[in-house]
């Protein structure tokens, strides 16, 4: 049984952002739990939401 990850092949990833801010100093959603510069607290919303999850919370 070939185990391709034993050789260190795995699903290629997005690579890290390059941008001027390292991904670890943004904000997680509390939604999905993914980092972007765009979480924040939003309007109506005491916790911090990415645009997609605010939208879902929205209703919109
Ligand atoms: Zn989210």
């Amino acid at each position: 049984m070939t185990d391709l990850t034993a050789f260190g092949v795995t699903e290629p990833q997005d690579p890290p952002a390059t941008d001027e801010e390292p991904t670890s100093r943004w904000p997680e959603c509390v939604g999905c739990g993914q980092r972007s510069r765009d979480v924040r607290e939003r309007l109506g919303q005491s916790i911090a939401l990415c645009p997609d999850c605010f939208r879902d919370r929205e209703g919109l």
